[in-house]
């Protein structure tokens, strides 16, 4: 389970309520991470409707994008790598699409297909040597969102070579949180959070009238929030890397690989990233790992509604140019 759920702490007081609406909170884990579904309804029995309705559609998306299980959709377009194409929902041929334009954006720093890499990482905190040249070389050679073949007419997905993989480990989570956010909206829910192991989606504000808020706490000094951010109608992700990670030869690497190199990236050990929709943020503050700080802030800088902030792995704080942290308060 991811550790950036640790990274948010999200403020929810319903004290001095002025409508008859009320907070409903409820934890759960989905997709192997923790979720928490925050929602403002009228009692408990019309939230508990709510929540079943959540976790239903949360089921649903992780049957189709899921890497694990060999009958999803997802596990039936790689198993086809270098064979055939594979006819698939316009919903995953969609999120695959999103994510080529998403890798394309970030030059390659995200890819969905980098998980031809995975096997031969794992990131269990073990000390190990570091693997053969050629055995990395020959997995990032299958990399490469722009060899993905999609057919819009017979809306259909062709990995060309085989051994390469499509994997969602970093939208998949943003993904969940904004279908859960717009299910919820459509059944008329005023104001909620959906919160994905550390990738929020919010939207509406809290009864009494003060927007939801959202506190930030840097790994390197877990026990104090250093920022609190109030959001409204956005999503604020956060990936980490401290409980993730490997020792090559003694040296510590993260969970995030640059696709170019087949490596883990370094130096980076969190990035929260505010944007309109949590798969876009998702997945750039993936991005970012592999940027590093200075191409990443650069990078940020130049998107509209984006903002960013990198932690690196001395505890200093980066940030893009319209965030302004007062880190002595
Ligand atoms: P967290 O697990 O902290 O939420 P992310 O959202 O950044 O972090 O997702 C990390 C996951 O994304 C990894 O566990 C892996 O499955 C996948 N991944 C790793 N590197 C890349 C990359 N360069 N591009 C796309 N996905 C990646
Ligand atoms: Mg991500």
């Amino acid at each position: 389970m991811s550790r950036a759920c640790l990274v948010f702490l999200i403020f929810i007081s319903a004290l001095n309520s002025t409508s008859a609406q009320v907070v409903f909170q409820r934890s759960f884990i989905k997709m192997g991470s923790a979720f928490d579904l925050t929602l403002v309804a009228n009692n408990q029995v019309e939230a508990d409707q709510l929540f079943e309705q959540a976790i239903a559609e949360i089921d649903r998306i992780e049957r189709l994008i899921s890497s694990w299980d060999q009958s999803s959709e997802t596990s039936q377009v790689n198993q086809m790598a270098g064979k055939e194409a594979v006819k698939v929902a316009k919903e995953l041929y969609d999120l695959v699409f999103r994510a080529k334009a998403i890798a394309q954006l970030t030059n390659g720093a995200f890819d969905p297909t980098y998980a031809s890499v995975d096997k031969i990482w794992t990131f269990d905190g073990r000390d190990v040597e570091q693997p053969k040249a050629e055995i990395i070389s020959a997995s990032v050679a299958k990399i490469g969102f722009d060899k993905i073949v999609f057919d819009p007419l017979e809306s259909s997905l062709y990995l060309p070579l085989q051994g390469m993989k499509v994997g969602f480990g970093a939208i998949g989570k943003g993904y969940a949180a904004d279908r859960v956010k717009s299910l919820l909206q459509k059944q008329g829910v005023a104001a909620g959070i959906v919160n994905a192991s550390g990738d929020m989606s919010a939207w509406g504000i809290k009864p009494n009238g003060e927007p939801w808020q959202v506190g930030l706490i840097n790994p390197k000094n877990k026990d104090k929030v250093f920022a609190w951010f109030p959001v409204k109608n956005k999503a604020v992700v956060t990936s980490g890397d401290y409980e993730k990670f490997i020792l090559i030869n003694g040296k510590r690497y993260g969970h995030i690989i640059n696709p170019k190199t087949g490596f883990p990236s370094q130096g980076v050990i969190s990035c929260t990233v505010f944007a309109p929709k949590a798969e876009l943020a998702d997945a750039l503050s993936t991005a970012l790992f592999v940027m590093g700080v200075e191409t990443g802030i650069d990078f940020i800088n130049q998107l509209n509604q984006v903002e960013a902030i990198m932690i690196d792995d001395t505890g200093k704080v980066h940030t893009s140019k319209n965030i302004k942290i007062d880190e002595t308060a």
